[in-house]
């Protein structure tokens, strides 16, 4: 009785933990940093020129749809360089990318084809040798930007302190368990942009400096998260890397196989923050703040929510009524929304932390999306 009572406690506290340090930080970013100015002079009338990089493999759906939605932007189309970037595309992406080109000649597009898929890090820093834009922007082939994208992101590079940009997402189609995740999420990443800078960047539209992308060596390879790793790296230099609220992308998500993309995802953000950790550099205070509260919350807190089921188990099975009412509870609860929403994200990253070990998913399988 007396070690089932232990266990029970071992798990409420470990419970607590868990809850109390993310809703703290929430409470906290949102009191503290998200009603902040900016501190960043932008400037409609700065306009550099960009270079749009489009990775692709096996993108022949949506390819043509995304190369109409960077033509419909706002910014001035002379100013706007295009690379799409193949590798080896067996559904026939690289044909579609040239006869959309036939039709648009006013757009300056220019398609790379790689012989071998090697990765998107690999064939992102292929493409970065051709660019010639001041800044340089990775659109991922599976998401739609609103029109005024590009303006509205390279404003804030008006001011020198900014070095990277992007964006906040919101999916398409009717898995609600993605929304509520993106709720809570974009939340957080205006509220760290606002306080110095997010270290979880969005290849969907991911903005960067061109010449600090080339001071670090262009985007690693060794991991699958290279735009949260590029961005963070920025901001280790001492510049902003920043999500502003008025940009939203939407993104397709997968209708099969929704779990295994969650859990590649999360092994890829898991590998940008055991990376950032091995990195170790000295960064200002706010930021150190925040990757640490990060790094803690990816790598850390979902185990507490595994050891305190498991003990909570162990005391039930030792006849504890309190371990096996508070199980109930838990089970209840998931009727809730956002409480699911929570559970689910943090198995998400725990199961990811165990795949980690046996594959690092670096070039990894394409997702049906509607
Ligand atoms: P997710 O957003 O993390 O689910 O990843 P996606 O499968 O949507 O890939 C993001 C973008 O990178 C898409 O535009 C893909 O076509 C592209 N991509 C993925 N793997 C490769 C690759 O090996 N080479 C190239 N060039 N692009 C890739
Ligand atoms: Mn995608």
């Amino acid at each position: 009785m007396l070690i089932s009572n232990m266990l029970t406690l071992i798990a409420l506290i470990l419970a607590g933990i868990h809850f109390g340090v993310p809703l703290t930080y929430y409470w906290y970013a949102k009191k503290k940093w998200l009603k902040k100015p900016w501190n960043i002079k932008t400037d409609e009338n700065y306009k550099p020129r960009v270079t749009i990089i489009v990775p692709t493999y096996n993108e022949a759906k949506f390819i043509q749809t995304k190369l109409d939605n960077l033509y419909a932007q706002d910014y001035p189309k002379d100013l706007i360089e295009v690379i799409v970037v193949d590798s080896a595309s067996d559904d026939g992406t690289t044909e579609l990318v040239t006869e959309w080109k036939t039709k648009h000649r006013d757009t300056n597009l220019r398609l790379i084809r790689e012989e071998e898929r090697k990765g998107k890090a690999v064939a992102l820093n292929h493409a970065l040798k051709h660019t010639r834009g001041k800044i340089v922007i990775i659109a991922d082939v599976d998401a739609t930007w609103p029109n005024n994208a590009i303006s509205e992101i390279v404003k804030w590079f008006a001011d020198p302190a900014v070095g990277a940009v992007s964006c906040l997402k919101k999916p398409v189609g009717s898995k609600t368990i993605e929304k509520n995740y993106r709720q809570y999420y974009n939340t957080l990443r205006i509220a760290e942009s606002k306080a110095h800078s997010t270290p979880i960047f969005h290849g969907e539209l991911a903005a960067f400096r061109k010449e600090l992308l080339e001071k670090i060596g262009g985007f690693p390879t060794d991991i699958g998260a290279d735009d949260s790793h590029t961005a963070t790296r920025i901001a280790l230099m001492g510049y902003r890397t920043i999500v502003p609220e008025g940009i939203v992308c939407f993104e397709y998500i997968p209708r099969k196989g929704y779990h295994m993309w969650r859990i590649r995802r999360a092994q890829h953000l898991l590998q940008h923050f055991t990376k950032v950790i091995k990195e170790n550099k000295r960064t200002l205070k706010t930021f150190k703040m925040i990757l640490r509260v990060e790094i803690y919350l990816h790598l850390i807190n979902p185990w507490l929510l595994v050891v305190t089921i498991a003990l909570l188990l162990a005391s039930a099975l030792q006849g504890s009524l309190t371990a096996l009412a508070l199980l109930l509870l838990g089970l209840v609860l998931l009727l809730c929304r956002p409480f699911r929403t929570w559970i689910a994200t943090q198995l998400y990253l725990a199961v990811a932390s165990l795949r980690n070990p046996i594959s690092r998913e670096l070039i990894w399988e394409k997702h049906t999306k509607s």
